[in-house]
C-alpha cells in the first residue's frame, strides 16, 4: 500500500489520476489533496477519500471548506507552506505534481528536497527551477517520474535506461510529438480573430485551460522542450518537434543503432499516470485501447516555428540559460490568463512574451527566493506592458 498526495486534486491531472487510483484501493491510499478555488469539488473528494489532510492555497475558499469538512476527521490546511509540509510527511510515498504554472514550483521541491518519488505532471516547475530541481534529485535520491504524456512516452522507450537528469546511453535523438493544437493548418492572418473557447477546445486532450492554450500557441511543446532537457539532459538540437495530429505516438527515442522506439495508445491521460504510479508494475484503467485498423493512418508534419514562435522562444530561453525560461514562463503564464479574460488577442501572447524576454536579462539561477522575486517581477511588468497597450 502506497501513501500518495495529490496536489493540484481538483483539475485535469487530479481527475485523471483519481480514476486510476478508484481502480485500486488495495495498492494505494491517499492521504493528502490539494485544491486552489474549486470548494465543491475539493467538498466531494474529501468526503470520498477521507484524506488525512486537505490544503487550500486560495484564501477565499479555506473558510468554507473547513466548516464543510468539520465532521470529518480530515485536516484543512490554508496557505502554500502547507503544500511544503504534506508532501513532505514522513509517511508519503508518492506525490502527483498536477498543480498548474510556477504556483506548484516550491511544492515539486519540497517533494524532492524530501527524497520522495515525484510524479510530475507540473512542467512549468522544471522550466522554471530545473537548474535547482536535478541537482537537488541526485543528492536526496528523489525518483522524478515523468506524467507529462510525451515525457512519460520516452521513459517508457528508455526502460532501465532512465535516470532523472542523466542524458541516457545509447540515444542519439528524442522526438516529442505535437497534436498541433486546433490552429496548426489555419493561415496565420486568422491568429487575430482567435477566441478563447476556440483555443480551449483542444482537439485531442481534454485538459485545464492554461495547458490548451499553450497547446494551441505550441508553448507547450516549447515548454516540453525545456522539460525534456532537464529530465533527459539531452541538448536542444537532440530534440525534434514533430506535428502528428492524431496523436497515438506520443514520443520517441532515436537511438545510435538506427532503432526508434515509440511508445502509443490513445490520447487518455490515464494511460502515462497509470504507468507512473505503477512504478515498474502494469495498472489497468478506463482508458480505451488503440484500435490502429480504425485509426487507419497516422501522419506526421514539421513543426512551423516561424508561424508559432512560441516554440522558438523556448528555445531561445534554453540557449540563454539562467532564468530565460523562468521570465518566458512567468510572462506566458500572465498572457495566456489575460488572453482567457478577453484582454488580449491570441496573435499578442507570442508577440508579448517575446517582448518580456527582450525586457529582462536572464541572469544565473541561484535560490527559489530569487525565482519567487523573479516570478513577482515578470508578472508585474507583463501586465503592466498589457494595461499600457
Ligand atoms: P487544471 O487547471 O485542470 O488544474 C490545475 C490544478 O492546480 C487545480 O487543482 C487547481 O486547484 C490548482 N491550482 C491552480 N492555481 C493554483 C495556485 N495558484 N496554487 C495552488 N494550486 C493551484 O490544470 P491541468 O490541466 O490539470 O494541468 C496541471 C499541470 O499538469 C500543468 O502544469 C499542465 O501543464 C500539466 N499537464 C497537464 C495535462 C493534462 O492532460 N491536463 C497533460 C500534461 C501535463
Ligand atoms: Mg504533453
Amino acid at each position: 500500500m502506497k501513501n500518495l498526495v495529490i496536489l493540484g486534486a481538483t483539475g485535469s491531472i487530479g481527475d485523471s489520476t483519481l480514476k486510476v487510483i478508484r481502480k485500486h484501493p488495495d495498492k494505494f491510499k491517499v492521504t493528502a489533496l490539494s485544491a486552489h478555488s474549486n470548494v465543491d469539488k475539493i467538498i466531494q473528494l474529501a468526503n470520498e477519500f477521507q484524506p488525512e489532510h486537505v490544503v487550500i492555497t486560495g484564501k477565499a475558499a479555506l473558510h468554507k471548506v473547513e466548516q464543510a469538512l468539520s465532521g470529518l476527521k480530515t485536516q484543512v490546511h490554508g496557505g502554500k507552506n502547507s503544500l511544503n509540509a504534506i508532501v513532505s510527511d514522513k509517511q508519503v510515498d508518492l506525490v502527483v505534481a498536477g498543480i498548474v504554472g510556477n504556483a506548484g514550483m516550491e511544492s515539486v521541491l519540497a517533494a524532492v528536497a524530501a527524497g520522495k518519488t515525484l510524479l510530475l505532471a507540473n512542467k512549468e516547475a522544471l522550466v522554471v527551477a530545473g537548474e535547482l530541481v536535478m541537482p537537488l534529485a541526485k543528492k536526496t535520491k528523489a525518483n522524478i517520474i515523468p506524467l507529462d504524456s510525451e515525457h512519460n512516452a520516452i521513459f517508457q522507450c528508455l526502460g532501465n535506461g532512465y535516470e532523472a537528469g542523466v542524458r541516457p546511453d545509447g540515444v542519439n535523438s528524442i522526438t516529442l510529438t505535437a497534436s498541433g493544437g486546433p490552429f496548426w493548418e489555419m493561415d496565420e492572418t486568422l491568429f487575430e480573430s482567435i477566441t478563447p473557447a476556440q483555443a480551449v477546445a483542444h482537439p485531442k486532450w481534454n485538459m485545464g485551460a492554461k495547458i490548451s492554450v499553450d497547446s494551441a500557441t505550441l508553448m507547450n511543446k516549447g515548454l516540453e522542450v525545456i522539460e525534456a532537457y532537464w529530465l533527459f539532459n539531452i541538448a536542444s538540437e537532440d530534440i525534434n518537434v514533430l506535428v502528428h495530429p492524431q496523436s497515438i505516438i506520443h514520443s520517441m527515442v532515436n537511438f545510435i543503432d538506427g532503432s526508434v522506439l515509440a511508445q502509443m495508445g490513445c490520447p487518455d491521460m490515464q494511460i502515462p499516470i497509470s504507468h507512473g504510479l505503477g512504478l515498474g508494475q502494469r495498472l489497468g484503467n478506463d482508458a480505451d485501447f488503440l484500435d490502429l485498423l480504425q485509426q487507419k493512418q497516422l501522419t506526421f508534419y514539421q513543426a512551423d516555428s516561424h508561424k508559432f514562435k512560441c516554440l522558438q522562444l523556448a528555445r531561445h530561453a534554453l540557449s540563454l540559460g539562467g532564468t530565460a525560461a523562468a521570465i518566458l514562463n512567468a510572462a506566458n503564464e500572465i498572457s495566456v490568463a489575460s488572453f482567457l479574460k478577453g484582454q488580449i488577442r491570441f496573435d499578442q501572447i507570442a508577440q508579448i512574451n517575446d517582448r518580456m524576454m527582450n525586457a529582462i536579462q536572464s541572469v544565473n539561477v541561484e535560490s527559489v527566493a530569487q525565482l519567487n522575486d523573479l516570478d513577482e517581477e515578470v508578472r508585474m511588468k507583463t501586465k503592466a506592458a498589457i494595461n499600457s497597450k
